[in-house]
């Protein structure tokens, strides 16, 4: 038997997951890691060493591993070259070749893509939106990011940088963005401006027990915690109007961090995109939260070893 596997690195935190031909679950790993404030060296030898145990289990169970994706919150080009991660501070890292030789050649493919184009394959092949043709993921880390998915199939626009959604001005003169830009959907709708506010300073490892505790302040009516929400969930509305305009995707996915705070989001981003789209009732896109959670992108990830084999490239 074979297995893919799929891992991502954030801003927070390292998930892995590995996937046999029918997509069933061999491995679910999640940790905190620093993406954030590491540099790509750091991040190369992290990756490299769940990699390593991950391949090691699959290879105790007698299963050959097929390849690995890894999914980043950055531009990467057509030759797996991430060229900006603005969040994490990087330009032009050859993750995948420095992770080759991290792993010493390990006998199969290392592809590297952007997080979101992940996570949207995922949706498609993963989720419960295998029908559907016209859809955008929308991922909420400390970023944003959109994988588009037109006709069935994932666009990655003429270089590979489709989707860049999260550096979309939608409050013009507003909080300055990673990019070098203000005002972008990122600025004022990611993780990192949500916390900005309730947890100001907080190290990228505990990102995800920040959210935690905002979904706590959020389920016990916390009245700044709401207004906060609300704010948020306009401007990433504003943004999802920009995407329904733009493509009329029958529905736009939100992932990541979006998922737990979904039920406070879901309102006020509606609302948004539906006052903002010139088509009746914003062109009959739905907005739902992800049933795949966190570990979209790198089940998407895995997914995009299994194209591969779809295609037809299954060794002996
Ligand atoms: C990056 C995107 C990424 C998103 C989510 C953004 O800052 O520019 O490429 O998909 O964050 O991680
Ligand atoms: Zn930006």
């Amino acid at each position: 038997p074979y297995a893919a596997i799929g891992i991502e690195v954030n801003v927070d935190y390292i998930t892995a997951v590995a996937v046999d031909l029918k997509g069933e679950q061999l491995l679910n790993w999640r940790r905190a890691f620093p993406g954030g404030t590491s540099s790509a060296g750091q991040a190369v030898a992290a990756v490299a060493a769940i990699a390593k145990r991950a391949v090691s289990r699959m290879t105790r169970e007698a299963r050959q591993v097929l390849g690995l994706t890894v999914a980043v919150p950055g531009l990467v080009d057509v030759n797996g070259t991430v060229r900006i991660a603005p969040n994490l501070g990087w330009r032009d890292a050859d993750l995948g070749g420095d992770l080759m030789k991290a792993l010493r050649d390990p006998g199969f493919p290392v592809l590297v893509d952007n997080d979101a184009n992940l996570a949207a394959l995922a949706e498609c092949r993963f989720g419960p939106h295998g029908d559907v043709g016209d859809l955008v993921y929308v991922t909420g880390e400390v970023g944003v990011g959109a994988g588009v998915v037109m006709d069935g199939r994932l666009r990655r626009g003429g270089h590979g940088y489709s989707g860049e959604i999260g550096h979309v001005e939608v409050d013009p003169g507003g909080p300055e963005c990673r990019c070098g830009r203000r005002g972008c959907l990122e600025a004022v709708a990611g993780i990192g401006a949500i916390l900005a506010r309730t947890a100001p300073g907080a190290p990228p490892a505990e990102l995800a027990a920040e959210v935690d505790e905002v979904v706590r302040r959020a389920k016990r009516n916390d009245p700044e915690v709401l207004a906060l929400l609300e704010t948020v969930g306009r401007g990433l509305g504003k943004g999802v109007a920009i995407a329904a305009n733009l493509l009329n995707p029958e529905v736009v996915v939100l992932g990541g961090y979006y998922v737990p705070l979904g039920p406070w989001l879901l309102g006020p981003a509606e609302d948004e995109m539906l006052r903002r789209s010139l088509a009746p009732g914003a062109g009959g896109c739905r907005l739902v939260v992800s049933t795949l959670g966190h570990r979209a992108a790198a089940l998407g990830a895995a997914a995009r070893v299994l194209d591969s084999v779809d295609s037809g490239r299954l060794p002996p």
